[in-house]
C-alpha cells in the first residue's frame, strides 16, 4: 500500500512551495485543487468558468465538483505514493477523501499542518507571484526564474478576498486539525522562515513519523 500526505494550512502557508520540493524528494505524486481549478480556468473549460466568479470571491468550490476533480487525477498519478495540497478543506471532504484512498489502496494520510499568523498571511499573499507553468516565485523577481514565463498575482490574493479566504479557513478547514488530530493522524510544523527552513522542519516531522 502507498501512502498519502496531505498539506493543511491556511492560504499562503506555502503548502504549495512545500508540496513540490517534498513531492520531487520522496518521489510522491503531488496533487494540487487550487491548481487543477486554475488550470480549468486558464483552459475556459465548463468546469473552468463555472469555478472562476466563486474562486475570485474566496469561496470554496462545492465538495462534487472537487472530488471528481481529485478522483480523475488519482486516476493518473498516486501509484508512488500521494501528496495532496488544497485538498481535503472541509470535514464531509475528508470523508470523500478517505473512500477514494481505500479504493486505489493508498493508505490513510499522514496530515501536516503548516501553521501561520493572519497577519503573516496578509503580508505574505500582498507580494506573491506565480508562474502558470511552475507555480509559486519568489517575491520581487520580473519573471519566472525557472523558465522566463510571466508572473502573475493571483485575483484571489487581494487583500479583502485574503481576509475571506482566512476566515472560510478558519471555520471551515481549521476543524480539520480536530478531525485527524484525533485519529492519531496530525503533526504540526511552525510555517514561519524560508522556506528551506521549513522544508527542513517537514522532513524532521516525516523522520519521525
Ligand atoms: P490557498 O491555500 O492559498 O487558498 P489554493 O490554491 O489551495 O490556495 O486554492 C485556491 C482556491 O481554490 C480556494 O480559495 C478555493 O476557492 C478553491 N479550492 C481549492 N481547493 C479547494 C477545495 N478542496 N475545496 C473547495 N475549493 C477549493
Amino acid at each position: 500500500m502507498a501512502r498519502s500526505i496531505v498539506l493543511l494550512g491556511p492560504p499562503g502557508a506555502g503548502k504549495g512551495t512545500q508540496a513540490a520540493v517534498l513531492a520531487r524528494a520522496a518521489g510522491l505524486d503531488h496533487v494540487s485543487t487550487g491548481d487543477l481549478l486554475r488550470r480549468a480556468i486558464a483552459a475556459g473549460s465548463p468546469l473552468g468558468q463555472r469555478v472562476k466568479p466563486i474562486i475570485e470571491r474566496g469561496l470554496l468550490v462545492d465538495d462534487d465538483t472537487v472530488a471528481e476533480l481529485v478522483g480523475e487525477a488519482l486516476d493518473h498519478a498516486g501509484e508512488r505514493g500521494l501528496l495532496l495540497d488544497g485538498y481535503p478543506r472541509t470535514t464531509s471532504q475528508a470523508k470523500t477523501l478517505a473512500g477514494l484512498l481505500t479504493g486505489r489502496d493508498l493508505s490513510q494520510p499522514l496530515v501536516i499542518e503548516i501553521q501561520l499568523t493572519d497577519d503573516e498571511v496578509v503580508q505574505r499573499l500582498s507580494g506573491r507571484r506565480t508562474c502558470l507553468a511552475c507555480g509559486p516565485r519568489p517575491a520581487g523577481e520580473p519573471a519566472c526564474c525557472r523558465c522566463g514565463g510571466e508572473l502573475t498575482a493571483r485575483p484571489d490574493d487581494a487583500e479583502n478576498v485574503v481576509r475571506e479566504r482566512l476566515r472560510i479557513y478558519a471555520t471551515q478547514t481549521a476543524p480539520l486539525t480536530e478531525h485527524y488530530g484525533s485519529r492519531g493522524l496530525l503533526r504540526t510544523v511552525d510555517g514561519s522562515g524560508s522556506p528551506e527552513l521549513v522544508a527542513s522542519r517537514i522532513r524532521e516531522v516525516l523522520e519521525r513519523g
